[in-house]
């Protein structure tokens, strides 16, 4: 008898940037903050450490969903708190798609439409994540490439390209995008938002370095689900703790269906701690906006092309020999960035904004690989 299912036999897992074991490395390839949580945060954590682990945390992050209404000026039904955002991406998924049946993820003719229930939608390039979760659930993917320059396409674009589908059950929006590191107006977003029959998610991962956001949206659209989480500004990658923002029946739907515990209790408790300590945190979003400027600046000057960056990232175009080879060549000088195989992809490289030691690291590495 087979054990495993056939769809689980044929996945490709998401595959996680490099977390490695040598120290020393200059580490510009996750997105991590390069900053800590703040002391009030390893305070609150430390003191948060005693016999009370025994006990189940809170199911539901009440606490913390109460702290983040008051931050957002809603009420906490509508609000959802999650193991990490990767966690609220695959809940959507799970709520809001229909598994496809095998005949529809394979139509005999390439004009077979598939039913817009079981559509995960997203534009390409984006968070390499979509299409995996798309896959675990038996969904069909409908990827859609960006416009010249990683631009958003506008509605009349996408009527007129005949790809994009306004039926799809969950469109995935990644605002400000990743990896291009491009903002999208908010203007846009709703325009689409409001064109879409199904759930929009947008995720908001790295909005806290962004010059707008667009949070007001998933309180005026029932359709619309804004995607946060604590892991890149507010530097708790370890911890696993994001949340959405959504009209109270898609949490409701999301609150059914999540594992009971799904929030460690120590990450609730950073969590909530993250937000007695903000003017810390916005210090720290000034700081990374100042690295980022300055190191787009250089690196122009050494003759990368570099995308506008509304993130704590850069994506850019190095100059000379491939991508790849960049990667490698900064990689043997100890300087650790991401580059992705993607066609759409591959001529660049991913390169978070670190301190400004790290910055000038990186461009030391960078004018040793030039003059060679
Ligand atoms: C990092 C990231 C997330 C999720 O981060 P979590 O650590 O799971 O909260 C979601 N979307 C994008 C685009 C990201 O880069």
């Amino acid at each position: 008898m087979r054990l495993i299912r056939p769809l689980v036999e044929t996945l490709h897992a998401y595959v996680p940037g490099e977390q490695p074991k040598i120290r020393g490395l200059v580490k510009l390839n996750t997105n991590e903050n390069p900053y800590p949580p703040s002391p009030r945060v390893l305070r609150a954590l430390r003191a948060a450490i005693d016999g009370r682990l025994r006990l189940y945390p809170n199911p539901t992050s009440d606490a913390l969903r109460e702290r983040l209404a008051v931050l957002h000026g809603c009420t906490p039904d509508h609000i959802v708190v999650g193991n990490g955002s990767d966690e609220i991406l695959a809940l959507a998924t799970r709520a809001f798609v229909e598994p496809a049946s095998p005949t529809e993820k394979k139509p005999r003719s390439k004009t077979a439409r598939p039913p817009g229930a079981t559509l995960v939608q997203y534009f390409t390039p984006s968070y390499s994540l979509y299409p995996v979760l798309a896959d675990i659930h038996g969904a069909v993917r409908n990827p859609v490439p960006l416009k010249p320059g990683f631009r958003l396409p506008t509605v009349t674009d996408l009527r007129r390209g005949g790809r994009w589908r306004f039926d799809a059950a969950l469109t995935f929006v990644t605002t400000p995008s990743a990896p291009t590191g491009c903002g999208y107006p908010r203007a846009a977003l709703e325009a689409l938002c409001a064109n879409q029959r199904g759930v929009v998610v947008l995720d908001e991962a790295y909005v806290d370095f962004a010059a707008e956001n667009a949070l007001a949206l998933a309180l005026r659209y029932p359709n619309v689900l804004v995607a946060r989480t604590f892991s890149k500004a507010y530097s708790l990658c370890f911890q696993r703790v994001g949340y959405a923002v959504a009209s109270p029946d898609l949490v409701a739907a999301l609150h059914k269906i999540k594992d009971s515990y799904n929030v460690n209790g120590l990450g609730q408790v950073a969590a909530l701690a993250s937000l007695d300590d903000l003017d810390y945190y916005r210090a720290n979003f000034a700081r990374v906006r100042a690295t980022r400027g300055w190191l787009s600046e250089r690196l122009g000057a050494l003759g990368f092309d570099v995308t506008p960056s509304q993130t704590n990232f850069i994506f850019c175009r190095p100059p000379h020999f491939p991508a790849e080879d960049w990667f490698r060549q900064l990689r043997e000088r100890r300087v650790l960035v991401r580059w992705f195989g993607a066609r759409d992809v591959r001529d660049y490289l991913r390169i978070t904004v670190g301190t400004p030691a790290e910055a000038k690291a990186l461009l030391r590495a960078v004018r040793t690989i030039l003059r060679r």
